[in-house]
């Protein structure tokens, strides 16, 4: 066991697996002068590993560290998921579904590893999207833009073909900022570039990036370009009006993936409804203390909670200085969830009803979408509603989130906080740490962790080779 006051090796095998092969080539020089900052170790010493947070990140991480080392998740909420958040709902005329409040897309070309760990290894139940989109201004009754959809021919939407331009446009330009892996340019900067009027960039464009970020449009505006719309052209597939996404939900909601990883624990102790609330160090042992006033000895701390809640506990820590600093470059706004059987947030009429509807007020953009549209299975209504007018009739669950303002600086405090991965005993986990909010970037997160303290898991290899991720660094 490397308890106590033994300073565990960092192997080279064990950094070149963490950072990847290139990284590692360029930082030997400095490895070697700085083993001892790194209590890492690949030499499959036992160790005692906290993970604080247990949404897909922590829980990825814990499920990677199974049976390597001794793990504990500490998870302040009653259940572990975070911001995969799946409700059971009953309509009024009792049908039965459980729907997802936080995270429900996922895709094979957005979401390559995170959609093999769910239905190769995780064998987890999927069901297809079908795709459309209509975009409305508040009170108006004739849409801004209609989409093409499953029932819906291009023939229906001809009177939209400028609008549908335009979006095509944005999406050819978001496809080039992917493929030159370009996170500097910004909404503004890529909008103000587009070759459309000005008045279909106010009522269609801006409120289109705005609302597939739960963003307004003054929020938007300062969002990295590629961040905010790597999650709308990473999953397309076809060509021309044929074009739709590959996106797939989990049918019992995001949460069955959760509960089918945490069922796959043997060795891993996790307490929900358990808080941490303190962090100190003395020679090479964490202490973790939980709000339950038990404490956890550590000798490897990893942080798998959003930034904004890290800052109380890593501002203990003598590091605390650049620790918190980089913290305070990820900034979040609030947004809240609603599902509903109302159709109050829907396209005036039915005939413009699409899967994902957007309304906005030209700052204001928020979606809703229609289940019964999307799968088929349900009629509920999932819409983001912080901003609406009103309050939609037959509530069925409702949840407030917070999302992140991914802004050039978010991307370069992300390389900041990559750059600590493993410091002192320290590791960041989570969908903040690399590239956008996706359980993609969550699970990354956590093989990076998995791939430096246990690079013989037995759940990695379960894996296999990995398929090639967009989310890389
Ligand atoms: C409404 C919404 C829709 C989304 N839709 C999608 C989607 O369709 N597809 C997609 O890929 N992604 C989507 N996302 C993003 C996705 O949900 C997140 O990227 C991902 O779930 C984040 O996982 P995480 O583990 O990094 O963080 P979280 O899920 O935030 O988990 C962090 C955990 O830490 C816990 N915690 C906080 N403080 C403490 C503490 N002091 N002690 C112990 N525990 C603590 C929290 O309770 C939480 O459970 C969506 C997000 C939202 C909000």
């Amino acid at each position: 066991m490397a308890h106590g006051n033994d300073t565990p090796r960092l192997s080279r095998r064990g950094f070149v697996s963490a950072v990847g092969l290139g990284t590692a080539a360029a930082l030997a020089g400095s490895v070697v002068g700085s083993e001892s900052a790194y209590a890492v170790s690949a030499d499959e010493a036992r160790q005692r590993v906290v993970v604080i947070g247990g949404g897909i990140a922590g829980l990825a991480t814990a499920w990677l560290l199974d049976g390597h080392h001794d793990v504990t998740v500490l998870e302040s909420a009653p259940s572990l998921g975070g911001h995969v958040a799946s409700v059971p709902v009953e309509t009024s005329d009792g049908r039965r579904a459980i729907v997802d409040l936080g995270a429900q897309f996922f895709g094979a070309q957005s979401h390559p590893i995170y959609h093999k760990l769910v239905t190769s290894v995780l064998q987890v139940p999927t069901v297809a999207n079908r795709f459309d989109n209509t975009v409305t201004r508040y009170g108006e009754q004739t849409p801004v833009m209609v989409t093409p959809g499953a029932d819906r021919p291009i023939t229906d939407v001809l009177p939209y073909l400028p609008a549908l331009q335009a979006v095509a446009e944005l999406m050819d330009r978001a496809r080039e900022l992917e493929a030159n892996r370009d996170w500097g340019v910004t909404v503004t900067d890529l909008v103000e570039a587009m070759t459309v009027e000005d008045a279909l960039k106010q009522s269609l464009v801006y409120p289109y990036v705005a609302s597939v970020n739960g963003a307004t449009v003054s929020q938007v505006k300062d969002f990295s370009a590629r961040a905010a719309l790597a999650l709308g052209v990473r999953p397309l597939v076809g060509e021309g009006t044929e074009q739709t996404t590959d996106y797939v939900n989990a049918r019992d909601g995001l949460q069955s993936v959760i509960s089918a990883m945490a069922g796959e624990l043997t060795g891993v102790t996790t307490l929900v409804n358990t808080q941490a609330v303190g962090l100190t160090r003395s020679g090479q042992v964490y202490q973790v203390t939980d709000s339950r006033g038990q404490v956890h000895l550590a000798d490897q701390v990893v942080f798998a909670l959003p930034p904004e809640s890290a800052v109380p506990l890593v501002s203990q820590l003598p590091q605390a200085g650049r620790l918190t600093q980089i913290y305070g470059r990820f900034r979040y706004m609030p947004g809240r969830i609603v599902i509903h059987e109302d159709p109050v947030y829907m396209p005036a009429l039915t005939a413009d009803w699409s899967s994902f509807n957007i309304t906005h007020d030209d700052d204001y953009a928020e979606a809703s979408i229609s289940y019964g549209r999307l799968r088929g299975d349900i009629d509920v209504f999932k819409s983001w509603a912080l901003h609406r007018r009103e309050e939609p009739k037959r509530l069925l669950a409702a949840q407030d989130f917070r999302h992140p303002m991914i802004t050039p600086d978010f991307i370069r405090a992300q390389g900041d906080l990559q750059g600590l991965n493993g410091k002192d005993g320290l590791w960041f986990a989570g969908s903040h740490v690399v590239d956008v909010d996706s359980q993609e970037s969550a699970l990354y997160s956590a093989l990076t962790i998995g791939n430096a303290l246990a690079p013989e898991s037995a759940n990695r290899t379960r894996l296999g080779v990995l398929p090639t991720t967009p989310v890389t660094p």
